[in-house]
């Protein structure tokens, strides 16, 4: 197409078309336009709702963007971000955001070299630092980092590690099972801890499922502690759709409007829950400022600007910026771009996975369908009843945070042939018999149960 002389991109009507661009053929120079427009046009939306409860207008408002290095959409959302503002100072104009950066660090592993290993056998080889000391092997997402830094250089990263979700007080951990650290003399790590917790859990897609949810917890504890207005995170048309599917296939399909839609998030708070997990984790340097808000609840507006945008889109923008964005998305060398990562196995494909994979190959011929899922949960109505009750610990999940509505989760349970006094003990956490486990589901919602104990 590009070389064809007579294929002129329908916009500038000068450059050789070279995209697809839904119905049009465009060239690289109003590609990379029409990426920042659709983005820049929900941040503007964004901006008129959040101002009521905001800001003064005179201010900048302050974003959080979640990113996950290597990850298209979200380097994309950075990025467009980034330019957005930079070409505001360049204008001489009063800049209308600031943007700072939060990383969840999900690989437990290196978390865990940082204390002196007493079991043998955990696999972890350390390499020695340049003195012959031993020093913390760096993660995958840490080395990507210094090139993000180096991309962004204005920008301010901070790097989260996921054991840190110990710390929340967003989360009732005495709804999780407990871990193992009882029985052992020597507290472990909060990494380790953390690890054995999800090997405790049923299934890939439960671990899958809980990381992430740890992961919005510690993304909106950020957001808060970096006095940010609102919380922005890179899910585009496709990876929402993947998202709305997963969640229902999850038996939490209630929760689909707060998981997808753009507005505020409540999550309730758990203190004085009396869980020796978590008192035990404050001790270690968990790397926090010691910067502790007291409000009861979190609750922050959370945005996905990229909700308009299909996957392939970003992907094709990553390559079309000044410098390109390619070298900090190592995942998409080599391997097409719907789907990043082989498949190893598919028993370890989580209903994410899945569900990504499945709407990478949708998007690809009927993104019209990709398009209408993400419409039609828009339409879906955030109950009332539920955001009533958020931030009431007492009636909320204790790990998604949602509302609890009590009726449903009963039918649910019913019409599965599940009573609740029926299921206990899984064997899983080897507390048999034990109230306070009982007690602890209660205060999940049914997907999360579920999720948790299978
Ligand atoms: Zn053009
Ligand atoms: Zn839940």
């Amino acid at each position: 197409m590009a070389e064809d002389a007579a294929a002129l991109c329908v916009r500038c009507k000068t450059e050789p078309a070279a995209h697809d661009l839904r119905t049009e053929n465009v060239c690289s120079k109003c590609f990379t336009p029409f990426i920042s427009a659709k983005t820049i046009k929900r941040i503007e939306q964004l901006q008129r709702s959040t101002r009521a409860f905001g800001r003064p207008a005179a201010d900048a408002q302050r974003y959080l963007v979640a990113l996950r290095p290597g990850g298209v959409s979200s380097t994309a959302l950075l990025s467009v971000l980034w330019d957005n503002v930079r070409q505001q100072r360049a204008r001489g104009q009063r800049v209308k955001f600031d943007v700072v950066v939060a990383v969840v660090d999900t690989d437990l592993s290196v978390e865990a070299d940082d204390v002196e290993r007493d079991d043998a056998g955990s696999g972890i080889v350390e390499e020695g630092g340049e003195d012959g000391q031993a020093t913390r092997r760096r993660s995958e997402t840490e080395v990507l980092l210094d090139a993000y830094r180096a991309r962004f250089p204005d920008v301010k990263f901070t790097r989260i590690p996921l054991a840190d979700a110990l710390t929340l007080d967003t989360v009732s951990w005495a709804a999780l099972p407990r871990g193992s650290s009882e029985s052992s003399p020597v507290p472990s790590a909060p990494a380790r801890r953390l690890a054995g917790l999800l090997a405790r859990l049923p299934s890939t897609t439960s671990r899958a499922d809980v990381v992430r949810l740890l992961t919005r917890h510690l993304l909106v504890r950020a957001a808060g502690r970096a006095r940010c207005d609102v919380l922005l995170l890179g899910y585009n048309t496709t990876s929402l759709a993947a998202l709305t599917l997963a969640e229902t296939a999850k038996g939490r399909g209630f929760g689909v409007p707060w998981a997808v839609q753009d507005g505020e998030i409540s999550l309730p708070s758990w203190t004085g829950d009396g869980d020796d997990t978590r008192n035990e984790a404050d001790n270690d340097d968990t790397k926090e400022n010691g910067e502790t808000h007291s409000s009861s609840s979190s609750s922050i507006p959370v945005y996905h600007p990229l909700r308009e945008l299909f996957r392939k889109e970003l992907v094709t923008y990553t390559g079309l910026t000044d410098p390109p964005l390619t070298p900090l998305l190592p995942s998409l060398a080599g391997s097409s771009s719907s789907s990043a990562r082989a498949v190893v196995s598919h028993k370890d494909l989580s209903i994410d996975d899945v569900m990504t994979r499945y709407f990478g190959e949708v998007e690809a011929s009927y993104p019209s369908v990709v398009a209408n899922v993400v419409r039609t949960t828009g339409k879906l109505e955030r109950r009332a009843a539920t955001t009533a009750t958020a931030g009431e610990s007492g009636s909320s999940c204790g790990l998604c945070g949602m509302g609890l509505d009590e009726a449903g989760d009963e039918r649910w349970r019913g019409e599965l042939g599940e009573p609740a006094a029926a299921r206990s003990g899984d064997g899983g956490g080897g507390q048999a018999g034990n109230d306070d486990d009982d007690d602890g589901r209660k205060r999940l919602c049914y997907g999360c149960e579920r999720s948790v104990y299978g």
